[in-house]
C-alpha cells in the first residue's frame, strides 16, 4: 500500500528551492536558521524582560506597602485615622498607586487613599497576606500585615495600576524587534559572504569541469589546493582528471596501435588479395594459353588426318608433308602435355631425382645439335664453349638436366631473331668447396626481358609479356619447371637480361663428388653456324587445277584467311580451295587489314574474312576494330583456338559476325563460311 505523506511546508519549500542554485539554497537555509534562532532568543528575551519588570514592580509595591504600613503604626495604635489618612496621602508621589487602605486588626477599614474614594468604588477582596496579585481588571495589589513590637496592629492594602508596566513592556518589545531585525540582517550578510568564500572553490571546480566537458581538455587542474576538506575534493578532482587523462592516452595509444594493426592487416589482405587475384588471373591466362596451345596443333593434326583419311579430298596435296605436319604438331602437343604433367607432379611432390654419372660434355653437345636446325632456320649461330677445366662427367639426373637445357636453349632460339645463341660450360666458385657446382650459361642476342619481369618469369603460368608469347607460343611453364628441377639438382637458375640486348641464363647444378673424375680443358667451341632463307611471306593461293571433288558445300566466294600458323594456313586454305573458294592468306592482322582495304579499293572486295584472333603484330581484335572503323561491312568470322567460356561472345562483341573454334571441323567451317558469303549449301 502506498503511503502518502502529507505535504508539509518544509517539503513545499524544498520543492520550490529545487531549481535554485546551491548558494541561494544555503543563503535561504542559513537565513531561516538564523531567523528562527534570533526569533526564539528575542521571544525569550522579551518574556524574561516582562517577568523582570513584573517582579520589580511587585517588589516596589511590596516595599512601598511595608514602608507606608510601618509609618502608620503609631496612628493605628493611637486610633488616629486622620494622621493615618495623611500618611497614606504620601502615596500620591507614586502615580501608579491608585488606591490604598489601612485595616485595623478586626479587618475594618481605618483610612484610605484617596481619602474619599469614588462612590462606585468597591473594595476588592484582599489577596492573601504578603502575596502580590495581578487582578483580572489589569491591576496589581498587595496586602501586608503591620506589626509593631511583635504585635499585629493592622493591615495595609495597596492597589497599583499597570500603565507604567505596559509601557515598559512595549518598549522592551520594540527593542527586541529592533535587535532581532538588526542581528538578522547582519547574520544574513555575514552568511552570504561566508558562503561566497566557502563556495568559491566549488564554483572554480564547476568551471573547470565545464571546460573539460565542453572543450574535451583533460589537461586542466585545480591550482591552489586548500588544506581543508575542500582541498580533499580539489585533489580528488585532480587525481580523477589524471587518471582519466592517462586512461585516454592509453586508450588513444591502444586505438592507434589497433588502427595500425588494422591498416597493416588490411594492407596484408590487400597484398594477399592482389596476389590471389594475380594467381587467379595467371591461372586463367594459363588455361586460355594451354587451351590455345593444345587446340592450335590439334587443328593441324585433326585436319590433315581427316584429309588423308578421305581419298578424294586429299588429292592435290603433298601426303608426306601432311604426315610430317601431323607428326610435328603431335610432338609439340606432347611437349605441352609433358610440361603440364611435370608441373602437376612437382606441385604434388611426386618428382624424384636420381643421380647417375653423366657425360656432361657429350650431353650438352647433343642437345645443341638437336636444336641447331631450329636456330639455323632463323639464321642464328649456335655454339658451345667451355671455360677452364670442366669435369668429364658429373653425377646428376641426366633426364632433368637435359630437360632444363632444352628449355633454356629452346627459349634462346625462340626469342632471338638475329645473332647467336651460345652455351658456355664452366666450374663455378662455390662457397662450400666440398659441394662443387657446374654452370651452364645460355647466352642469346635476342629481344631480352624487361627488368620487372625477371623474377616473375620463373613463376608458374607467368610469361614476361603475354602478347609476345602469342607471337612465339608457349605456356609460361618451362622456366618454372626448369628452376624447380635445377633446385632439385642442388643448384638454381638465374637470369640477367636487357631489353633488346639479349639474355643470359645461368644454370648451376651440383656435380656430386669429383674424386677420380677427369677434368678436361675443352676450351673450344662447336662453332656451328648455319643461316637459312627467311620464311616465305604471305602467298596468294589458287585452287588446284585438278578436278574439284564433289563437295557437299560449294563456295564461289573470295575469302581472306588471316592466320599465323603455317600448318593451319595450309589446312584451312586447302579446305576452302577444295570447296571452290578463292583464298588469300595473310599471316597477321596488319597484313589482313591492308589486303582487305586494297581489295575493296580495287573494286574486288572479299566476300568473307576468316580471322584468327591471336596473331603477332596486330591481333584479330585489333584488325576487326580497324576494319569496322573504316566502315567495312564484310562478314568476319572469328577463327580461334580460344574456346573457353565467353570467348565466342568476346569475338562477337569485338565486331565479328560469327565464330568458329579450333580445331576446325571441315563441315562446320564451310557451313559458316557459306552462311556469310556467296555460296550454297548442298
Ligand atoms: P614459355 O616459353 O613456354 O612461354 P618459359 O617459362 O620457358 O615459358 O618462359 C617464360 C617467359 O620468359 C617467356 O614467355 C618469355 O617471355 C621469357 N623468356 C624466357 N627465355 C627468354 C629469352 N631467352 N629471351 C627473352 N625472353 C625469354
Amino acid at each position: 500500500m502506498e503511503v502518502v505523506l502529507p505535504v508539509t511546508w518544509p517539503v513545499r519549500w524544498l520543492r520550490i528551492c529545487r531549481g535554485c542554485s546551491i548558494k541561494t539554497k544555503l543563503n535561504l537555509l542559513t537565513t531561516a536558521a538564523a531567523a528562527t534562532a534570533l526569533l526564539l532568543s528575542s521571544v525569550a528575551f522579551y518574556i524574561n524582560g516582562v517577568r523582570t519588570i513584573r517582579t520589580s514592580k511587585v517588589q516596589q509595591l511590596s516595599t512601598l506597602a511595608t514602608v507606608v504600613g510601618s509609618n502608620t503604626t503609631a496612628a493605628l495604635e493611637f486610633d488616629d485615622p486622620e494622621t493615618a489618612g495623611e500618611l497614606l496621602a504620601s502615596l500620591a508621589q507614586h502615580p501608579s498607586v491608585e488606591f490604598a487602605c489601612l485595616f485595623d486588626t478586626q479587618g475594618k477599614p481605618f483610612a484610605t487613599y484617596p481619602a474619599s474614594p469614588p462612590a462606585d468604588f468597591v473594595l476588592p477582596d484582599p489577596p492573601p497576606l504578603g502575596k502580590a496579585r495581578f487582578t483580572e481588571s489589569g491591576k496589581l495589589d498587595i496586602r501586608k500585615e503591620i506589626v509593631h513590637g511583635g504585635q499585629t496592629v493592622g493591615y495595609i492594602y495597596v492597589q497599583s495600576g499597570m500603565h507604567n508596566l505596559k509601557r515598559q513592556m512595549a518598549a522592551h518589545l520594540r527593542i527586541s524587534v529592533v535587535v532581532l531585525i538588526v542581528t538578522l540582517g547582519i547574520s544574513v550578510l555575514l552568511a552570504g559572504r561566508l558562503w561566497q568564500i566557502f563556495l568559491a572553490p566549488i564554483f572554480r571546480l564547476i568551471g573547470l569541469m565545464q571546460r573539460v566537458t565542453s572543450e574535451d581538455d583533460y589537461s586542466v587542474r585545480v591550482e591552489d589546493v586548500r588544506g581543508d576538506e575542500m582541498g580533499v575534493l580539489q585533489s580528488g578532482f585532480n587525481t580523477m582528471l589524471d587518471r582519466i587523462e592517462r586512461a585516454r592516452t592509453d586508450l588513444q595509444q591502444a586505438h592507434d596501435v589497433l588502427e595500425d594493426r588494422v591498416a597493416q592487416r588490411t594492407a596484408e589482405l590487400e597484398v594477399a588479395k592482389e596476389a590471389a587475384e594475380a594467381a587467379n588471373q595467371a591461372k586463367s591466362e594459363f588455361l586460355a594459353n594451354v587451351s590455345h596451345e593444345i587446340r592450335t596443333p590439334m587443328t593441324a593434326i585433326l585436319g590433315f588426318a581427316d584429309l588423308l583419311s578421305q581419298q578424294d579430298e586429299s588429292e592435290g596435296i603433298d601426303r608426306e608433308q601432311c604426315v610430317e605436319t601431323i607428326r610435328r604438331n603431335g610432338n609439340h602437343l606432347l611437349s605441352i602435355i609433358n610440361d603440364i604433367l611435370d608441373l602437376s607432379k612437382i606441385e604434388a611432390g611426386k618428382i624424384t631425382v636420381e643421380r647417375v654419372p653423366c657425360a656432361v660434355w657429350r650431353e650438352i653437345n647433343q642437345i645443341a645439335a638437336s636444336m641447331q636446325p631450329q636456330a639455323a632456320a632463323k639464321g642464328l649461330a649456335m655454339g658451345v664453349d667451355a671455360v677452364g677445366l670442366v669435369p668429364d662427367s658429373i653425377c646428376t639426373d641426366v633426364t632433368r638436366l637435359r630437360q632444363i637445357l632444352i628449355n633454356l636453349i629452346g627459349n634462346a632460339v625462340k626469342f632471338t631473331s638475329t645473332g647467336s645463341v651460345r652455351v658456355v660450360v664452366r666450374m663455378l666458385d662455390s662457397a662450400d668447396a666440398s659441394v662443387p657446382h657446374l654452370g651452364f650459361e645460355v647466352i642469346d642476342t635476342g629481344m631480352g626481358i624487361p627488368a620487372e619481369h625477371l623474377d616473375t618469369i620463373f613463376e608458374p603460368f607467368s610469361q614476361a609479356d603475354a602478347s609476345l608469347t602469342r607471337r612465339f607460343g608457349g605456356t609460361g611453364l618451362g622456366l618454372a619447371i626448369s628452376r624447380r628441377f635445377a633446385q632439385m639438382l642442388g643448384g638454381d637458375i638465374t637470369c640477367e637480361s636487357t631489353v633488346r640486348g639479349g639474355s643470359r641464363f645461368l644454370l648451376s647444378v651440383e656435380t656430386g663428388s669429383l674424386k677420380g673424375i677427369q677434368m678436361v680443358d675443352r676450351a673450344r667451341s662447336t662453332g656451328r653456324h648455319q643461316s637459312v632463307e627467311p620464311a616465305t611471306p604471305k602467298t596468294e593461293m589458287s585452287a588446284p587445277a585438278a578436278d574439284t571433288p564433289t563437295a557437299p558445300i560449294r563456295l564461289s566466294s573470295r575469302v581472306l584467311l588471316a592466320e599465323d600458323g603455317p600448318d593451319n594456313q595450309r589446312l584451312i586454305a586447302f579446305l576452302l580451295l577444295k570447296a571452290g573458294a578463292e583464298v588469300t592468306v595473310a599471316e597477321n592482322g596488319r597484313i589482313a587489314v591492308d589486303a582487305t582495304l586494297q581489295a575493296s579499293d580495287a573494286g574486288k572486295p572479299f566476300d568473307v574474312i576468316l580471322m584468327d584472333m591471336q596473331m603477332p603484330v596486330l591481333d584479330g581484335y585489333g584488325a576487326v576494330a580497324e576494319l569496322r572503323r573504316h566502315g567495312l561491312t564484310t562478314p568476319i568470322i572469328a577463327l580461334t583456338a580460344h574456346a573457353m567460356q565467353g570467348d565466342r561472345q568476346k569475338c562477337l562483341d569485338a565486331g565479328c559476325d560469327d565464330y568458329c573454334a579450333k580445331p576446325v571441323d571441315r563441315q562446320t567451317l564451310l557451313e559458316i563460311v557459306a552462311r556469310h558469303a556467296v555460296g550454297e549449301i548442298a
